[in-house]
């Protein structure tokens, strides 16, 4: 069964949509998804903007928490894990990898962005895919599926996309946080990727993920640091002779 998805023609932005309905009190149920063909002010993480493009995905839905859920940070893993899975499915050859926690990088180009935003009990999960094109951006490397060789529908893209999130967020609640983390390791950077997380500053390795979701980062010195935020980027091996 696919979840109710509502497509509109041109919105701001899906998020900030489902979060005034939130806010005035409507209810919005759970697997609901606002999927629009534009977006004017798309946002991502800390007041950042996302680029629309037409033929792209840009779509947010509703977790609605219950008693008894894992942590509310940890849809972010969620969101991610679905989001590869429907990549995997509909466009098998694209070789691409999830970067903690939820990015979607080919050939390290930004594909996708997550941005999760809590109102009480609700979460909203927004979720923009370069489906066809991407932005030009000055400081980072941006990707569309298409230019990687799968052209992928619009529609069916967020048919598929329901259902995976559906999935992935019963395993979250019946099988809870680990099951997701054994779900993301075989999408994400290899172990031994060079990694640095801009506010702490830090440098080190992908040591897997801590059960709990929180990224693993080995030092030079083999000590293990625990990251439960921050933005991460994947650093090019430093090649031997240079
Ligand atoms: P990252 O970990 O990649 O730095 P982030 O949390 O900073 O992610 P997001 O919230 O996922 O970023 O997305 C916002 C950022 O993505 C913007 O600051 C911009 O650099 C970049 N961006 C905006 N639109 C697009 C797009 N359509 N495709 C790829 N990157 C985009």
């Amino acid at each position: 069964m696919i979840p109710p998805i509502e497509r509109i023609a041109q919105t701001g932005s899906t998020n900030a949509d489902l979060l005034a309905r939130l806010a005035a009190g409507e209810h919005v149920g759970e697997g609901h998804w606002l999927v629009a063909d534009r977006q004017t002010a798309g946002r991502g993480r800390l007041g950042r903007a996302w680029g629309d493009g037409l033929g792209n995905f840009m779509g947010s839905t509703v977790v609605q928490l219950r008693a008894g859920d894992p942590l509310a940070a940890t849809l972010a893993l969620v969101a991610g894990v679905a989001l590869a899975k429907t990549i995997r499915a509909l466009a098998p050859a694209i070789d691409f990898q999830l970067k903690w926690p939820n990015d979607i990088l080919a050939d390290g180009a930004k594909c996708s962005g997550i941005l999760l935003e809590r109102s009480g009990d609700s979460v909203v999960i927004g979720i923009g895919v370069n489906l066809v094109s991407a932005p030009d951006l000055p400081d980072r490397a941006t990707a569309s599926l298409a230019e990687k060789g799968a052209a992928i529908d619009r529609d069916r893209f967020a048919d598929a996309l329901a259902v995976a999130m559906a999935d992935a967020l019963w395993t979250w609640r019946q099988e809870g946080v680990e099951s997701i983390v054994r779900a993301w390791l075989p999408l994400g950077h290899p172990v031994g990727t060079p990694l640095h997380v801009s506010e702490q500053a830090l440098d080190g390795y992908f040591d897997g993920l801590a059960p709990d979701g929180a990224l693993r980062l080995r030092g030079a010195d083999g000590e293990v640091m625990l990251v439960h935020a921050g933005d991460v980027e994947l650093r090019r091996p430093v090649e031997e002779g240079k």
